[in-house]
């Protein structure tokens, strides 16, 4: 059978791995010129990097099954995390509950009522009796509006922006916390966290020669302009600048949403309802290369609205900077709309805009101290989770026979990542085989 594959990120390449693992010809087209989508790498200083900060949690089961499948278990190495949220001019460390007990923008009660309700999250087991209550109603009636304002509020709008923050869904956060806790060896333990050495690029890298190996081709910089249902149960596709026409017995697309509605012909209005309901952040990332460390802190969550950026994620606090030439690597991250005039802005700019807010983190910071940056922009980035998400998460099967749809905002209640985009990916080539009756 023919497989047409539409994107080289993890999901693409899993479900292609599946597909050419079992004999299957199959072939995969990426409009970018590179493997990896939104996990995709850069160089510093000889070793590859994300171009936006990633980790594995323990219980990433479906990535760490392929990552041993595959035989690349040594590379993966674990390190303990430690996070913290700026306030008020202070680091705060979130390593363990207890040190949410020394949180003093809370008063004492308000942080055993905080501590409370992280419990009472912690062993909520329905998530679908949260979906239809915003974070925002839930925090603020199971904590109070203090707590919302100086802990869960700037969190939500740094992700979430402005305009959405207050409607993210409360299943969202669930989500959030529970695959968190579920990390961790018990409530009071640390939490580890997994990175390749050498990158996410490692496993994208074995899974795409594993394809190749198996006969696939993998077309970089080649767009899919159209996508086509046959009265056959076939799927064509018009193919790159060529617009060249080949037709398929199924096809997994993992597109974004809008862009899937826009190139796909045929698709029932409520599918297209869907499709359209799906609203994204982009990312952006300014990435300095510094000669010495910014903070302490691999994950400092921003609490303070004056500072532009909502995280600076200090790479090498987690994985040590010897790889890196003994730089130092810190991601300014934030979430934006495509709109927002930060997002738009050239790299030199928002490095401008960003730079004078280091002091507060660190009153010692220099500008001297960063040897280079580099600046990122991710579209597509983060799905808006608001209330009722679920209602309206497109199907994977389309409604096109043999066309299916696997993209991050499908990923729910759980945060979307490379581990439930490789879950998906193979679930994809699974049912794709399945309903084509093949095993
Ligand atoms: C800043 C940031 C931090 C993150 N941190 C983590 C983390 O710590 N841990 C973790 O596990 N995950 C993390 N993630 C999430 C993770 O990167 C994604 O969930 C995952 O990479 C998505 O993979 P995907 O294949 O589903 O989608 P994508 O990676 O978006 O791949 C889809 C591909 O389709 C291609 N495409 C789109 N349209 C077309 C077309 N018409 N024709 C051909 N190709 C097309 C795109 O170019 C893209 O390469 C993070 C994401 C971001 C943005």
């Amino acid at each position: 059978m023919k497989f047409g594959i539409i994107g080289a990120g993890a999901t693409g390449l899993a479900a292609a791995y599946d597909l050419s693992s079992k004999g299957h010809e199959v072939k995969i087209f990426e409009s970018s010129d590179f493997i990896g989508g939104h996990a995709s790498t850069f160089e510093v200083a000889g070793t590859e990097l994300e171009k936006g900060y990633h980790h594995w949690f323990t219980n990433d089961e479906d990535i760490l099954s392929l990552i041993n499948e595959m035989g690349l278990h040594e590379i993966i190495e674990w390190f303990p995390s430690s996070v913290g949220t700026y306030q008020d001019g202070h680091i705060y460390s979130f390593l363990t509950p207890l040190d949410l007990m020394k949180f003093s923008p809370l008063s004492l009660l308000n942080r055993v009522k905080m501590g409370l309700s992280s419990l009472k999250i912690r062993y909520i087991k329905d998530w679908q009796k949260l979906e239809s209550i915003s974070a925002k109603e839930w925090l603020i009636q199971n904590t109070n509006q203090e707590i919302y304002d100086s802990f869960w509020q700037p969190m939500l709008r740094g992700k979430f922006g402005e305009e959405n923050h207050d409607k993210i869904s409360m299943a969202w956060i669930w989500g959030k916390m529970t695959t968190r806790f579920a990390s961790r060896r018990n409530l009071f333990a640390k939490e580890v966290l997994g990175y390749p050495r050498g990158s996410f690029s490692q496993l994208f890298r074995k899974l795409a020669e594993s394809c190749e190996n198996n006969a696939t081709e993998i077309f970089l910089a080649t767009r899919i302009n159209r996508i086509k249902g046959l009265d056959s149960g076939h799927i064509s596709m018009s193919i790159g600048q060529q617009e060249s026409e080949e037709v398929f017995d199924a096809v997994i697309s993992s597109t974004p949403s809008h862009i899937f509605n826009t190139i796909t012909e045929g698709l029932s209005e409520k599918y297209r309802s869907k499709l359209a309901n799906v609203n994204y952040m982009a990312a952006v990332l300014i990435i300095l290369i510094m000669d010495r460390p910014l903070s302490d802190v691999y994950w400092l969550n921003i609490a303070d609205r004056s500072i532009p950026f909502i995280g600076v994620i200090e790479h090498t606090n987690l994985v040590g900077s010897e790889i890196y030439g003994d730089n130092h690597i810190v991601y300014l991250s934030n979430y934006l709309a495509e709109t927002d005039l930060m997002y738009k802005m050239g790299g030199e700019e928002l490095l401008n805009t960003y730079l004078p807010h280091l002091k507060k983190i660190n009153p010692n910071f220099k500008r001297e101290w960063v040897k280079e940056y580099h600046h990122y922009k991710i579209p597509n980035a983060q799905p808006v989770v608001d209330t009722n998400y679920s209602i309206n998460i497109p199907e994977h099967e389309t409604g096109i026979q043999n066309l299916y749809l696997a993209n991050t905002s499908q990923v729910y209640p759980q945060d979307r990542g490379t581990n439930y985009s490789v879950g998906m990916g193979r679930k994809m080539a699974a049912l794709a085989l399945q309903n084509l009756k093949i095993k």
